[in-house]
């Protein structure tokens, strides 16, 4: 049976094991505030079940607690950092406040992002952005195991490689897209697979370039020792964006792109990320920014649903929905996520409640 928890109870849990890992006591609470949200917003997969992954890669030296960003080249708009292999949820968070001090100054900031460890949820820096008035786009790669196929390839040559887009609207939450090039999220498929669950067809090839419907084939190495793969989500135009994201958020930021075989044993997870801010009060065209995207969004969602939708939705309003829940209802995790989470704080001598 999965338990259900409080956030704050989640948060302090994670945030102690962190601390005993080796991060400031800033560092632990902005990770674990961090990884918290992301599963208040429906996105379990980046969530408190990415805690074993993030100890083991500190505990094998991949991840380095208590690291800063690095400005690497500055021109004003334009802005080189490097993550310098610290927690992603603290050097993006630093990396955005210095490319959105820029947006305002300047109207735009061009940011790259290389060698960071795992940024987690991509929408939580556009939130960050959209709170202050700006336009956030965001082109991200994943070095750690090839896990997606390319459209027409029989095995994993890539990562999850998300992109972001977050649009301000005047007077109203924001448009906020942020999703993985692969049909699913790979985090979604640890979650089926520690749940016990199938997935749907047309999302995974085994390790043979076969279909399949068992998670496993991404989550654990196969008979042959080699995982299969996820499909890239629209076949060979979500496959196009992937490869925008990798030679953007890897080759344009410096942090490289992956090309080489998987070493099953390594946890460290490092993401590249290209960020474009606009400040559109910037531009000659704020008010018509304003009242277009509104209009737009107001005509999208006059339309009638389809069999089986309630509404019209625009990116950002399933995640705020399940906020709204999880808040009151709690988080729920199923016990092998439960079971990893205790066994990381049992490595630095903590204990953590079971259920
Ligand atoms: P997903 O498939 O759930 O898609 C989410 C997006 O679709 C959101 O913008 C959501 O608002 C929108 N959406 C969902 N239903 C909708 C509807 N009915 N109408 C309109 N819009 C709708 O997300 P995913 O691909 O599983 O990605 C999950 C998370 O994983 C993201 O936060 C992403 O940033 C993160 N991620 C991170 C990495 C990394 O390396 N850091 C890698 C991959 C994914």
């Amino acid at each position: 049976m999965p338990t259900h928890h409080r956030a704050e109870d989640l948060r302090s849990h994670v945030a102690t094991v962190l601390r005993a890992a080796g991060s400031s006591q800033k560092e632990a609470a902005t990770v674990a505030e961090n990884l918290v949200e992301a599963n208040l917003r429906g996105h379990d997969s980046h969530g408190v079940g990415m805690l074993p992954r993030y100890v083991e890669a500190v505990l094998e030296g991949g991840l380095k607690p208590n690291s800063n960003v690095n400005i690497r080249m500055d021109t004003g708009t334009l802005l080189n950092l490097d993550g310098q292999r610290g927690y992603g949820q603290v050097i993006g968070e630093q990396s955005m406040q210095l490319g959105m001090d820029r947006a305002k100054q300047h109207g735009s900031c061009i940011m790259t992002l290389g060698n960071t460890h795992h940024l987690g949820r991509i929408g939580h820096f556009a939130e960050m952005a959209v709170a202050q008035g700006l336009v956030s786009l965001h082109f991200v790669n994943v070095l750690s195991r090839p896990v997606v196929a390319p459209f027409g390839g029989a095995d994993g040559r890539y990562g999850t490689n998300p992109c972001c887009i977050g649009i301000p609207l005047v007077g109203r939450p924001p448009f906020l897209l942020d999703f993985a090039t692969s049909r699913v999220a790979q985090g979604k498929m640890r979650v089926a697979y520690n749940e016990g669950q199938q997935v749907s067809p047309g999302t995974l090839i085994d390790e043979h370039g076969r279909p399949t419907t068992d998670p496993a084939v991404v989550v654990v190495p196969q008979s042959n020792g080699l995982f299969g793969a996820l499909m890239a989500f629209g076949e060979h135009k979500g496959y196009g964006l992937a490869v925008a994201c990798e030679l953007l958020g890897g080759a344009l930021t410096g942090g490289g792109t992956w090309h080489k075989p998987t070493d099953p044993g390594v946890r460290t997870v490092l993401n590249g990320m290209l960020t474009i801010l606009i400040d559109p009060t910037k531009l000659a065209t704020q008010v018509s920014f304003e009242e277009e995207a509104l209009a737009f969004v107001d005509w999208l969602q006059a339309g009638p649903a389809a069999p089986g939708f309630d509404a019209v939705q625009i990116a950002g309003e399933p995640e705020r929905v399940t906020r709204a829940q999880r808040d009151m209802e709690g988080i729920q995790i199923d016990n092998a996520t439960w079971r990893e989470i205790v066994a990381a704080g049992k490595k630095f001598n903590v204990e953590m409640p079971h259920q």
